[in-house]
């Protein structure tokens, strides 16, 4: 356990990007809000259905997440139940789903993530970002499997077919990873609207060129949409710092 009392700020922000009619990606806590704080919840969500489906399963899946206590496992079942509910109530909107990357940060210096799908969590210590989570996807499970690269999946036309999804089914298999951070570490969560555009190399640089939380935000939507923004681009950013640090 980590001695030193933790404090997390973070920054968010969604956008459509540049192809996309709609944004159904969704995020916690709401890009509006900024600040600091010895606990905190963040996540990302992208949908997928039609009829809205996509945009109503983050939402149902977020909204979850953001109102059930407890630890990642319980909030990401919620959101699970949740969405299924949701649409059970509305024949149409019957097959909708969501990925789902959940971080709860804790004074302790304490994440735990709980992980479905493709939206992906990355940290970044001491100037260097590795990736926390794994896809679930078509295309990562034939990279583990040696059966494609890197560079083949990036243009795979299967590439966001997903083979795990939150609200699809009545129970679903959550990934769970725990750290334990120090201060100055950046924990960046974000959907594939981002990772689809940017290589990992690419992330990390910006998240290194960027010291400032909102600055660095802006700095990763900015960047998919230029590199094409084909899908809606959502971010949450999060720093670790020592609790009493004062802002200069
Ligand atoms: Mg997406």
């Amino acid at each position: 356990m980590n001695a030193q009392p933790m404090h997390f700020r973070w920054a968010t922000r969604t956008d459509t990007g540049l192809v996309r009619d709609q944004n159904e990606d969704a995020v916690f806590p709401d890009p509006g809000t900024a600040g600091e704080a010895e606990h905190l919840v963040a996540a990302v969500a992208d949908g997928m259905g039609g009829h809205a489906g996509g945009e109503i399963a983050s939402a149902t899946a977020i909204e979850a997440v953001a109102t059930v206590s407890g630890p990642a496992t319980i909030r990401v079942n919620a959101a699970n139940l949740a969405v299924q509910e949701a649409a059970a109530q509305r024949p149409r909107l019957s097959g909708m789903g969501t990925t789902l990357t959940v971080a709860i940060f804790d004074g302790d210096g304490t994440v735990e993530v709980g992980h479905v799908g493709d939206s992906r969590a990355y940290l970044v210590h001491d100037g260097s970002l590795s990736r926390i989570t794994a896809d679930h996807s078509f295309v990562a499970e034939m990279i583990a499997a040696g059966r494609m690269t890197e560079a083949e999946a990036e243009s795979h036309p299967y590439r966001s077919v997903l083979t795990r999804a939150v609200g699809l089914e009545h129970t679903v298999e959550v990934d769970l990873f725990e750290h334990t951070l120090v201060a100055g570490d950046r924990v960046l969560i974000c959907s594939d609207g981002v990772t689809a555009m940017l290589d990992d190399e690419e992330i990390g640089r910006i998240l290194e060129e960027h010291e400032d939380l909102e600055a660095a935000a802006d700095a990763l939507v900015e960047a998919a949409n230029a590199a094409g923004g084909i899908d809606n681009v959502t971010v949450a950013v999060v720093d670790a710092v020592s609790q009493g640090s004062v802002e200069t």
